[in-house]
């Protein structure tokens, strides 16, 4: 199989220019790239015949010997070649043009320095209580802030930062990846193509200094453990003017002593005697913010639930809430006086002779013959 003619390949005339190789190269490797074409083999094969011919027309040795031996010239007469780069990135990085899809590139070189700033967590504890009714809650806030100071500079009163020598300001050096030239973070500046020979006293030149705020915000009705308010602009502050981040408080509701939550419903137990089971009652049962009366059968057998309605949590940025569901517990006295002794004990007697539970006594009569 012979092989195309590397001009040929490019679209351009034997006698372009650098500029033009360099252009024609860009937009044929943008229209192959793999990442655009994705499983199109025929595609990749033109992207690989792109970077081949790119990678000798650019080299001005290269193409000198190409265009006086062709193929052979350039020991890339026969077998596979592999452009050896997988990013699209990369390409980019080639022409300078990182920004060219907008975003995601982290600010891109121009503005390599410039930095959105952390989200912060933050972790309120509150109670049953106030996660029922909502609440304004004060919380203090350690973060790092734009340093006054310096408006956030770092540069001491009076001074500039200076250009970074080694990448010119860019925050990034090329350096040579097999045919490509890969742009990387650089390492005398640490990207952000400025050195700092003056720093400001107030934040050693970081331009940040970490502070309390105090915020106050806003606990809607109904939050649970785990629910996370987002506060916007209230993380940490960006550098070299970048925006700040966000703050995210995330809900943890502290354990109640009668009540449980499920949801919306909230459970309780709530103990009663033995004369009230059996003869009926009428009691007040505690509900989150005051209480309830609710009225016991006559004959209630221990663990019977009872449901009071819409007496649990507020629905989260819904409407309504959920119920309470109170559990009644028969307590068995310790500590009888005289009097309820000797009740007891006459009623003890009655029930020598008249005590049957009909259920188990089927049962005992089954076993007994
Ligand atoms: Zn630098
Ligand atoms: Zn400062």
């Amino acid at each position: 199989m012979s092989k195309r003619d590397y001009y040929e390949i490019l679209g351009v005339s034997k006698t372009a220019s650098d500029g033009e190789i360099k252009a024609s190269y860009r937009k044929l490797a943008i229209k192959y790239h793999p990442d655009k074409n994705p499983g199109d083999s025929e595609a990749e094969e033109k992207f690989k015949e792109c970077a081949e011919a790119y990678s000798v027309l650019s080299d001005p040795q290269k193409r000198a010997s190409y265009d006086r031996f062709g193929h052979q010239g350039v020991g890339a007469g026969a077998g596979g070649f592999d452009p050896g780069f997988t990013n699209i990135e990369d390409i980019f990085d080639l022409f300078g043009f990182g920004d060219m899809f907008g975003g995601g590139r982290g600010g891109g070189r121009t503005r390599s320095s410039a930095q959105r700033g952390s989200d912060l967590r933050y972790d309120l504890q509150i109670s049953l209580e106030d996660a029922a009714a909502g609440k304004e809650e004060k919380l203090k806030i350690p973060r790092l802030e734009r340093c006054e100071e310096c408006s956030g500079k770092g540069t001491e009163k009076g001074t500039e930062p200076e250009t970074c020598i080694t990448c010119q300001g860019s925050g990034q050096t090329r350096f040579q990846q097999g045919f490509f030239s890969v742009m990387r973070t650089c390492g005398n500046c640490g990207g952000k193509g400025q050195i700092i020979k003056h720093p400001c006293k107030g934040c050693r030149g970081a331009g940040r200094i970490e502070k309390e705020k105090k915020l106050e915000i806003k606990i809607p009705a109904g939050v649970e453990t785990g629910s996370r308010l987002r506060v916007n602009g209230e993380g940490e502050a960006g550098t070299n003017g970048g925006p700040s981040g966000d703050l995210y408080v995330v809900i943890h509701v502290a354990e109640h002593e009668l009540f449980e939550r499920q949801g919306a419903n909230l459970y309780s137990s709530i103990p009663i005697s033995f004369a009230q089971a059996a003869l009926g009652a009428e009691i007040n049962v505690p509900t989150l913010d005051s209480e309830e009366e609710l009225k016991i059968p006559a004959g209630t057998q221990t663990g019977t639930v009872f449901r009071i309605k819409n007496q649990g949590m507020p629905i989260l940025g819904g409407r309504g809430k959920g119920d309470l569901f109170v559990a009644v517990t028969l307590v068995t006295p310790k500590n009888l006086t005289k009097d309820q002794r000797k009740v007891l004990e006459e009623l003890a007697e009655i029930e020598n002779t008249d005590f049957e539970d009909e259920s188990f006594m089927d049962k005992v009569r089954n076993i007994f013959g």
